[in-house]
C-alpha cells in the first residue's frame, strides 16, 4: 500500500495511492473510514492503523472518493530525523573517509523537510551544495532496546529521500560538527509515498539512483549498505526511543557532487530525480534564497 499526505485547500489529508506511472489516483480515506486518523503519526500510532487504511483503501479503490491537491512529505512532521553517514562502503572510499565501525549518526531538524515537487532552496551563505540519494525508512511502533532480530517489526514503510547537504558547511567547521551543514530548510526532501514494509520483499535489494537535469549521477543499490536497517534501529535505541513517524536517512551510494573531478554543486534552476525500486521518484527542483 502506497500512502501520502495531501494539503487540500489547506488541509492535510491521507491519501491512499491507485494506479502506475503518470496515471495515480488518490483516494480519501478518512472520508471512506472516519475513524481512521487524519495525520500520518496518528495513523501510525493506532495499533491498527495501517490495517484500518488497507481496508479502507480496498474499499476505495476504483470508486474513490478521488482527491486532488498538493502532496506533502509522507510524514509532514516527523519527531525526529535522524541520518546515517558513509553507510556505502563506495562513498565512503570516494569521501576519503575510513569504512566506520559502528553507525555514524547525525539529525536534522525538521523544519529541514519538505516533500515532492517542493523546491530545494540554496542558503545566501552555501556555495557548495550538494545531493544525496537515499532511502528513507519509517517508524511504525514506538522502539527502546529493540534487538536487531526483531528491528524490522518496527518499520512502517520507506520512501525515498535526497540528504541535500551544503558542504562547506558541513566539511572542516570547528569541532566536525555535520549539523550547519545539514540541516538548513528545505534540505530533507521525502517521499512521494510511504510504502508499507509489506510491499518491500527485501530493502536491502533496491536500485538506487539520482537524476540531475536527466543524468545519472548516483546509480547503486541498498545492497551495498554497510549497516543494515536493523542494525542501525538496534544501534539508536540502545541510547533513545524511536517513535512513530520518525525516520531515518540511511546513506548515500557513491556519485555525490562533491566527489566528482570537478565537483558538481547545486545551482538554481537543477531539477533533481532521485528513483529508488518500488518506492517511485522524488523530484524537487532547485532555488536560490
Ligand atoms: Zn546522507
Amino acid at each position: 500500500m502506497r500512502l501520502g499526505t495531501m494539503d487540500i485547500n489547506g488541509h492535510h489529508r491521507i491519501v491512499g495511492v491507485v494506479g502506475d506511472g503518470q496515471e495515480l489516483k488518490h483516494v480519501d480515506l478518512a472520508q471512506i473510514d472516519q475513524s481512521l486518523a487524519i495525520s500520518m503519526i496518528d495513523l501510525l500510532s493506532q495499533n491498527d492503523g495501517l490495517a484500518k487504511a488497507a481496508m479502507a483503501l480496498a474499499a476505495g479503490q476504483t470508486k474513490g472518493p478521488f482527491v486532488s491537491g498538493r502532496l506533502l512529505a509522507p510524514v509532514p512532521n516527523p519527531g525526529k530525523v535522524l541520518c546515517i553517514g558513509l553507510n556505502y562502503r563506495d562513498h565512503a572510499i570516494e569521501s576519503n573517509a575510513p569504512i566506520p565501525t559502528e553507525p555514524i549518526c547525525f539529525s536534522k531538524f525538521t523544519s529541514a523537510v519538505i516533500g515532492p515537487d517542493e523546491a530545494v532552496r540554496l542558503p545566501k551563505s552555501a556555495h557548495q551544495v550538494d545531493y544525496e540519494a537515499e532511502l528513507v525508512v519509517i517508524i511504525g511502533r514506538e522502539a527502546k532496546y529493540v534487538a536487531a532480530e526483531k528491528a524490522m517489526e518496527y518499520v512502517a514503510g520507506y520512501a525515498v529521500g535526497n540528504d541535500i547537504s551544503a558542504r562547506d558547511w558541513q566539511i572542516g567547521r570547528p569541532g566536525n560538527q555535520w549539523l550547519l551543514g545539514k540541516t538548513p530548510d528545505t534540505f530533507a526532501p521525502f517521499g512521494p509515498y510511504l510504502v508499507t514494509a509489506d510491499e518491500i520483499a527485501d530493502p536491502h535489494e533496491l536500485k538506487i539512483q539520482l537524476r540531475l537535469n536527466g543524468e545519472t549521477m548516483q546509480n547503486s543499490s541498498t545492497k551495498e549498505l554497510i549497516f543494515h536497517i536493523e542494525q542501525v534501529i538496534a544501534h539508536v535505541t540502545q541510547l533513545f526511543t524511536l517513535s512513530p513517524g520518525d525516520i531515518i536517512f540511511t546513506g548515500t551510494p557513491p556519485g555525490v557532487g562533491m566527489a566528482r573531478k570537478p565537483p558538481v554543486f547545486l545551482k538554481a534552476g537543477d531539477q533533481m530525480e532521485v528513483e529508488i525500486e518500488g518506492l517511485g521518484v522524488l523530484r524537487n527542483s532547485v532555488v536560490q534564497e
